[in-house]
Protein backbone atom coordinates (compact mmCIF):
# COMPACT_ATOMS: atom_id res chain seq x y z
CA UNK A 1 0.00 0.00 0.00
CA UNK A 2 2.67 2.85 1.54
CA UNK A 3 5.14 1.15 -0.97
CA UNK A 4 2.58 2.54 -3.93
CA UNK A 5 1.35 5.42 -2.59
CA UNK A 6 5.53 6.58 -2.65
CA UNK A 7 5.52 5.09 -6.28
CA UNK A 8 2.57 6.91 -7.41
CA UNK A 9 3.98 10.15 -5.85
CA UNK A 10 7.17 9.71 -7.36
CA UNK A 11 6.04 9.37 -10.74
CA UNK A 12 3.41 12.44 -10.03
CA UNK A 13 6.35 14.59 -9.17
CA UNK A 14 8.97 13.59 -11.88
CA UNK A 15 6.15 15.24 -14.59
CA UNK A 16 6.26 17.86 -12.48
CA UNK A 17 9.90 18.90 -12.73
CA UNK A 18 9.65 17.95 -16.72
CA UNK A 19 7.27 20.39 -17.41
CA UNK A 20 9.50 23.08 -14.70
CA UNK A 21 11.96 22.38 -16.58
CA UNK A 22 10.42 23.08 -20.07
CA UNK A 23 8.39 26.16 -18.65
CA UNK A 24 12.15 27.09 -17.55
CA UNK A 25 12.91 26.91 -21.21
CA UNK A 26 10.16 28.72 -23.04
CA UNK A 27 10.94 31.34 -20.43
CA UNK A 28 14.59 31.06 -21.92
CA UNK A 29 13.80 30.89 -25.43
CA UNK A 30 11.32 34.05 -24.48
CA UNK A 31 13.82 36.11 -23.14
CA UNK A 32 16.77 35.50 -25.88
CA UNK A 33 13.75 36.57 -28.66
CA UNK A 34 13.05 39.76 -26.83
CA UNK A 35 16.86 40.55 -26.28
CA UNK A 36 17.02 40.07 -30.23
CA UNK A 37 14.27 41.96 -31.32
CA UNK A 38 15.30 44.82 -28.97
CA UNK A 39 18.41 45.07 -30.27
CA UNK A 40 17.24 45.85 -33.99
CA UNK A 41 16.52 49.45 -35.41
CA UNK A 42 12.61 49.07 -36.74
CA UNK A 43 11.18 45.25 -35.64
CA UNK A 44 7.94 44.57 -36.97
CA UNK A 45 6.58 40.91 -35.33
CA UNK A 46 3.67 39.66 -37.28
CA UNK A 47 1.54 37.39 -34.75
CA UNK A 48 0.27 35.05 -37.41
CA UNK A 49 -2.51 33.59 -35.57
CA UNK A 50 -4.16 37.08 -34.52
CA UNK A 51 -4.25 39.21 -37.14
CA UNK A 52 -2.35 42.20 -34.85
CA UNK A 53 0.66 43.56 -35.77
CA UNK A 54 3.26 44.40 -32.89
CA UNK A 55 5.36 47.23 -33.76
CA UNK A 56 7.69 48.63 -32.12
CA UNK A 57 7.76 52.67 -31.81
CA UNK A 58 11.46 54.28 -31.55
CA UNK A 59 13.33 51.24 -30.77
CA UNK A 60 16.42 52.73 -29.06
CA UNK A 61 18.27 49.77 -27.33
CA UNK A 62 17.17 48.88 -23.75
CA UNK A 63 14.35 50.93 -23.90
CA UNK A 64 11.45 49.49 -23.19
CA UNK A 65 9.16 48.35 -26.17
CA UNK A 66 5.77 50.31 -27.06
CA UNK A 67 3.63 47.62 -28.42
CA UNK A 68 0.73 49.33 -30.29
CA UNK A 69 -2.23 46.80 -30.88
CA UNK A 70 -3.71 47.63 -34.21
CA UNK A 71 -7.77 46.41 -35.14
CA UNK A 72 -8.28 43.07 -36.58
CA UNK A 73 -8.95 43.65 -40.11
CA UNK A 74 -10.57 41.13 -41.74
CA UNK A 75 -14.64 39.99 -40.63
CA UNK A 76 -14.04 39.64 -37.05
CA UNK A 77 -16.08 41.93 -34.74
CA UNK A 78 -15.03 44.45 -32.57
CA UNK A 79 -16.92 45.41 -29.03
CA UNK A 80 -15.67 48.12 -27.32
CA UNK A 81 -14.56 47.20 -23.55
CA UNK A 82 -17.54 49.41 -22.38
CA UNK A 83 -20.31 47.58 -23.56
CA UNK A 84 -22.92 45.31 -21.27
CA UNK A 85 -21.70 41.72 -21.99
CA UNK A 86 -20.44 40.74 -25.46
CA UNK A 87 -22.97 39.29 -27.97
CA UNK A 88 -21.20 36.84 -30.08
CA UNK A 89 -22.34 37.53 -33.75
CA UNK A 90 -23.89 40.86 -34.88
CA UNK A 91 -27.09 41.19 -34.14
CA UNK A 92 -28.90 43.50 -36.62
CA UNK A 93 -31.61 45.79 -35.34
CA UNK A 94 -34.09 48.32 -36.02
CA UNK A 95 -36.86 50.74 -34.35
CA UNK A 96 -39.91 48.67 -33.56
CA UNK A 97 -42.03 51.60 -34.19
CA UNK A 98 -41.51 54.72 -36.20
CA UNK A 99 -42.38 57.56 -33.63
CA UNK A 100 -41.01 59.59 -30.56
CA UNK A 101 -39.01 58.78 -28.06
CA UNK A 102 -41.49 60.35 -24.89
CA UNK A 103 -39.80 58.52 -21.82
CA UNK A 104 -37.17 57.30 -22.25
CA UNK A 105 -35.52 54.44 -20.02
CA UNK A 106 -33.96 55.21 -16.31
CA UNK A 107 -33.56 52.73 -14.34
CA UNK A 108 -31.28 54.36 -12.15
CA UNK A 109 -33.24 57.67 -11.38
CA UNK A 110 -36.61 58.00 -10.92
CA UNK A 111 -39.00 59.52 -12.90
CA UNK A 112 -42.79 60.76 -12.22
CA UNK A 113 -45.58 58.39 -14.03
CA UNK A 114 -48.07 61.09 -14.40
CA UNK A 115 -50.65 58.16 -14.66
CA UNK A 116 -50.15 56.54 -11.46
CA UNK A 117 -48.80 59.95 -9.84
CA UNK A 118 -45.83 58.60 -8.51
CA UNK A 119 -42.42 58.43 -9.15
CA UNK A 120 -40.78 55.29 -10.09
CA UNK A 121 -38.08 53.31 -12.34
CA UNK A 122 -38.87 52.70 -16.14
CA UNK A 123 -37.24 49.68 -17.82
CA UNK A 124 -38.07 50.37 -21.25
CA UNK A 125 -38.71 53.55 -23.38
CA UNK A 126 -41.86 54.49 -24.95
CA UNK A 127 -42.48 55.48 -28.01
CA UNK A 128 -45.24 57.66 -29.11
CA UNK A 129 -46.93 56.62 -32.20
CA UNK A 130 -51.12 56.75 -33.23
CA UNK A 131 -53.11 54.02 -32.74
CA UNK A 132 -53.03 51.40 -35.45
CA UNK A 133 -48.92 52.00 -36.23
CA UNK A 134 -47.47 49.08 -37.36
CA UNK A 135 -44.92 47.16 -34.27
CA UNK A 136 -42.31 45.40 -35.83
CA UNK A 137 -39.34 42.84 -34.62
CA UNK A 138 -36.64 44.87 -33.57
CA UNK A 139 -34.93 42.02 -34.53
CA UNK A 140 -34.43 38.32 -35.90
CA UNK A 141 -35.88 35.83 -32.95
CA UNK A 142 -38.13 33.62 -32.24
CA UNK A 143 -41.82 34.55 -30.13
CA UNK A 144 -41.33 33.83 -26.33
CA UNK A 145 -44.69 34.51 -25.45
CA UNK A 146 -47.57 36.54 -25.35
CA UNK A 147 -49.16 38.11 -22.51
CA UNK A 148 -51.33 41.10 -21.08
CA UNK A 149 -49.29 42.61 -18.54
CA UNK A 150 -51.77 43.83 -15.95
CA UNK A 151 -49.79 46.98 -15.84
CA UNK A 152 -48.16 47.19 -19.39
CA UNK A 153 -50.84 45.83 -21.13
CA UNK A 154 -51.00 43.79 -24.24
CA UNK A 155 -46.93 42.18 -24.74
CA UNK A 156 -44.94 39.97 -26.93
CA UNK A 157 -41.39 39.19 -26.10
CA UNK A 158 -38.70 37.93 -28.53
CA UNK A 159 -36.02 35.73 -27.37
CA UNK A 160 -32.80 37.03 -30.17
CA UNK A 161 -29.25 35.62 -30.42
CA UNK A 162 -26.73 36.83 -28.09
CA UNK A 163 -28.90 36.41 -25.28
CA UNK A 164 -31.00 39.47 -26.04
CA UNK A 165 -34.29 39.36 -24.85
CA UNK A 166 -36.91 42.42 -26.74
CA UNK A 167 -40.70 43.10 -25.09
CA UNK A 168 -43.00 44.90 -27.00
CA UNK A 169 -46.02 46.52 -24.72
CA UNK A 170 -49.16 48.52 -24.55
CA UNK A 171 -50.34 46.69 -27.57
CA UNK A 172 -53.60 46.57 -29.69
CA UNK A 173 -55.00 42.76 -28.72
CA UNK A 174 -55.01 41.85 -32.04
CA UNK A 175 -51.73 40.20 -33.17
CA UNK A 176 -49.44 39.26 -36.39
CA UNK A 177 -47.38 36.87 -34.38
CA UNK A 178 -48.09 33.40 -32.12
CA UNK A 179 -45.90 32.19 -29.88
CA UNK A 180 -43.42 30.14 -31.45
CA UNK A 181 -42.87 31.82 -34.45
CA UNK A 182 -39.28 32.48 -36.05
CA UNK A 183 -39.93 36.47 -37.22
CA UNK A 184 -37.21 38.25 -39.15
CA UNK A 185 -35.82 42.10 -38.26
CA UNK A 186 -38.80 44.45 -39.19
CA UNK A 187 -41.38 42.06 -39.50
CA UNK A 188 -44.94 43.48 -38.08
CA UNK A 189 -45.74 41.86 -34.97
CA UNK A 190 -48.60 43.67 -34.14
CA UNK A 191 -49.99 47.38 -34.08
CA UNK A 192 -49.66 50.56 -30.96
CA UNK A 193 -52.73 50.06 -29.11
CA UNK A 194 -53.31 51.87 -25.64
CA UNK A 195 -53.32 48.45 -23.08
CA UNK A 196 -50.70 49.72 -20.84
CA UNK A 197 -52.88 50.43 -17.76
CA UNK A 198 -50.11 52.54 -15.79
CA UNK A 199 -49.09 54.57 -18.56
CA UNK A 200 -52.49 55.64 -19.85
CA UNK A 201 -52.47 59.48 -19.79
CA UNK A 202 -49.23 58.85 -22.82
CA UNK A 203 -51.11 57.90 -24.92
CA UNK A 204 -51.20 55.76 -27.56
CA UNK A 205 -47.55 54.30 -27.20
CA UNK A 206 -45.14 51.37 -27.67
CA UNK A 207 -43.78 50.08 -24.21
CA UNK A 208 -40.15 49.02 -25.52
CA UNK A 209 -38.43 46.82 -23.26
CA UNK A 210 -34.91 44.74 -23.93
CA UNK A 211 -32.50 42.23 -21.57
CA UNK A 212 -29.38 41.26 -22.25
CA UNK A 213 -29.02 37.65 -20.70
CA UNK A 214 -31.80 38.93 -18.11
CA UNK A 215 -30.58 41.98 -17.19
CA UNK A 216 -32.41 45.36 -18.03
CA UNK A 217 -30.94 47.35 -20.59
CA UNK A 218 -31.32 50.94 -22.54
CA UNK A 219 -33.08 50.16 -25.32
CA UNK A 220 -31.68 52.99 -27.40
CA UNK A 221 -28.17 50.92 -26.66
CA UNK A 222 -30.14 48.15 -27.69
CA UNK A 223 -31.28 49.91 -30.90
CA UNK A 224 -27.12 51.43 -31.99
CA UNK A 225 -26.11 47.54 -32.69
CA UNK A 226 -27.47 48.84 -35.94
ZN1 LIG B 1 -43.24 52.79 -20.55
Amino acid sequence: MSDNKRTGRGMFGKGYYIALVLCAAAIGITGYLYYRNTDAEDVQVSATQADTAVQAVSPTKEQDVAVIATKPTQSEQTVPATQPPAPQGALKTTAPVAGETVIGYSMEALSYNQTTRDWRVHNGMDVAAEAGTKVVAAADGTVDSIFEDPQLGTTVVIAHSGGYTTQYSSLDKELKVSVGDSVTMGQQIGVVGQSAMVETTLGPHLHFRVLCRGEDMDPAEFLKLG
